[in-house]
C-alpha cells in the first residue's frame, strides 16, 4: 500500500477547491507551495550525558492575510510534508473564520513520551532559538499542538524573549495565564468543535441532548471535547488513545475516564467498558463521530464503516478525499477540521490581541466572541456549499481560498 502523505492530501483538497473556483494556474503556483520551510538539526544533552541531534521543522505556507500562525507539535513520526500539509491547512483556517493571519506550523522528530522535563525544556528552548530567525510577535506565532501544551510555551516565550531583552508575550499563544496567556484558551478547539456541531445538527434537525458521540483521541481537543458535549447532555459511548479504545452503549463518565487516564496513563484498561482499537472507535453506532487524533484515520477503508450523521473534525485531517467523497453519498455531514477546529487559533488571536495591547478580556467575553465567529463561519460555508452543491469541505475551502487569492490580487506582485 502506498504511504500516506497528507501533503499530497492537502494538495489534492486544494485543486479541488480551485477547480470549482476556476483559479488560474498562476495563482495556484503562488498558494500551492510554502513560502518558507526551516530544516533545523539541532544537538540535545541529554540527562545521561549523551549528546542527541534532532531535526525540526518551521513552515510558512503563506502570510498574505497577516503573519503566519499555526502550532508546534512533537513526535517521532514528524515529517516535513506533513509540517507543510499542516502549514497549508492553517492558512485556509484563518482564512475561513476571517482572522487576520496567515499559515504555519511546526515540528521536531522526538519521543516526548520517553523524555525527562528537563530534556524538553531543552529541547523547546534550543528548538525555539533555530527557528527565532522566522518567528516574532510580528512574523510568526507558535502554538500548542499534539505533545506540546501551555509549560513548552511558557518556555519558548522565555526564550526569545531572553534573546530580545524583554519580554515578548505574544511572540507565542496558548500561553499560561500568569504570562499573558488568555482566558479560554485551553478549552478553545473543543468548544470551537461544540459550536460548530451545535450549529450543524440545528440544520439536520438533531438534537444535541441524548446524542451519541464517539471520540478519537484524548489530548487538549479530545478529552475537553469529551466533557463539553457530556455537559451539553450527549452520551460519550466511546473514547480512545494512542493505547487503544473502549465502548459502552449506555454512555461514559468523561471525568472518571479522566482520571484514569491520569493514574494509569491510559484511557483503554478504564473497566466499566468493552476495549475496542483505536481505529475502531471511529465504526461504533453513534451520531456524532469526533475524529481528535491525527491525520489519515478515515480512509477508503472503513469509511463506510462510520455510523455517525455527523463527523466533526477536532483533528487536522483526519479524513481522506477518497473518504470525503463515500461519506457525503451515505448522507453524512462532515464538518471539515478547517471549519470545525478554528476555535483553537481564533483563541489565539484573542490571546494575540490582548498581549498587544496588554488589555485582557474576561471569559464571557472570551465565549461569546468565538461563539460570534464560529456561527458566522459555518454560516458562510454551509451556504457555499448550498450554492455549489457540495460538501462542506469544499465549501470551507472554496471560500478560504478565495479569500486569500483575493488578497494576493489587491496587494499586487512585488516589485
Ligand atoms: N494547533 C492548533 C491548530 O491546529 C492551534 C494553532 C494556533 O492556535 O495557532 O489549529
Amino acid at each position: 500500500m502506498q504511504q500516506f502523505n497528507p501533503y499530497e492530501m492537502a494538495v489534492q483538497q486544494f485543486e479541488r477547491a480551485a477547480d470549482r473556483l476556476g483559479l488560474s494556474e498562476d495563482m495556484r503556483e503562488i498558494l500551492r507551495k510554502p513560502k518558507r520551510e526551516l530544516i533545523v538539526n539541532f544537538p540535545l544533552r541529554l540527562d545521561s550525558g549523551r549528546i542527541k541531534t534532532l531535526t525540526g521543522y518551521r513552515v510558512q505556507h503563506n502570510v498574505t492575510r497577516g503573519p503566519a500562525k499555526g502550532g508546534i507539535r512533537y513526535g517521532p513520526d514528524v515529517t516535513l510534508d506533513e509540517v507543510k500539509a499542516l502549514a497549508m491547512w492553517m492558512t485556509w483556517k484563518c482564512a475561513v473564520v476571517g482572522i487576520p493571519y496567515g499559515g504555519a506550523k511546526g515540528g521536531v522528530i522526538c519521543d516526548p513520551r520517553n523524555m525527562t522535563a528537563g530534556e524538553l525544556e531543552r529541547m523547546t528552548r534550543r528548538f525555539t532559538t533555530e527557528i527565532s530567525i522566522i518567528i516574532g510577535p510580528h512574523s510568526d506565532i507558535p502554538a500548542p499542538d499534539i505533545n506540546t501544551n501551555s509549560q513548552v510555551m511558557a518556555w519558548m516565550m522565555d526564550t526569545y524573549s531572553m534573546h530580545e531583552g524583554f519580554s515578548v508575550p505574544a511572540v507565542v499563544t496558548g500561553k499560561p495565564l500568569s504570562i499573558g496567556g488568555s482566558e479560554g484558551r485551553n478549552d478553545a478547539t473543543a468548544t470551537g468543535v461544540l459550536f460548530a456541531t451545535r450549529r450543524a445538527a440545528r440544520r439536520i434537525g438533531m438534537p444535541l441532548r441524548g446524542a451519541r458521540v464517539s471520540i478519537q483521541g484524548f489530548g487538549n481537543a479530545g478529552s475537553v471535547a469529551a466533557r463539553l458535549f457530556h455537559n451539553e447532555g450527549c452520551k460519550i459511548v466511546a473514547f480512545s488513545d494512542t493505547s487503544g479504545g473502549l465502548y459502552n452503549e449506555d454512555g461514559l463518565d468523561p471525568a472518571l475516564v479522566q482520571r484514569h487516564k491520569l493514574e494509569h496513563g491510559t484511557v483503554a484498561t478504564y473497566p466499566h467498558g468493552q476495549s475496542i482499537s483505536s481505529t475502531d472507535v471511529l465504526e461504533v453506532p453513534c451520531d456524532i463521530l469526533i475524529p481528535a487524533a491525527t491525520e489519515g484515520q478515515i480512509t477508503e477503508h472503513n469509511a463506510d464503516k462510520v455510523q455517525a450523521r455527523i463527523v466533526a473534525e477536532a483533528a487536522n485531517g483526519p479524513t481522506t478525499p477518497e473518504a470525503d467523497a463515500i461519506l457525503f453519498d451515505k448522507g453524512c455531514l462532515v464538518i471539515p477540521d478547517i471549519l470545525a477546529n478554528a476555535g483553537g487559533v481564533t483563541v489565539s488571536y484573542f490571546e494575540w490581541v490582548q498581549d498587544l495591547q496588554s488589555l485582557f478580556w474576561d471569559d464571557v467575553d472570551i465565549i461569546h466572541r468565538l461563539e460570534v465567529i464560529m456561527n458566522k463561519a459555518f454560516d458562510a460555508v454551509a451556504n457555499k456549499s448550498e450554492e455549489y452543491h457540495c460538501d462542506l469541505r469544499l465549501g470551507a475551502n472554496m471560500l478560504a481560498i478565495s479569500r486569500v487569492s483575493e488578497a494576493t490580487l489587491v496587494r499586487g506582485i512585488y516589485p
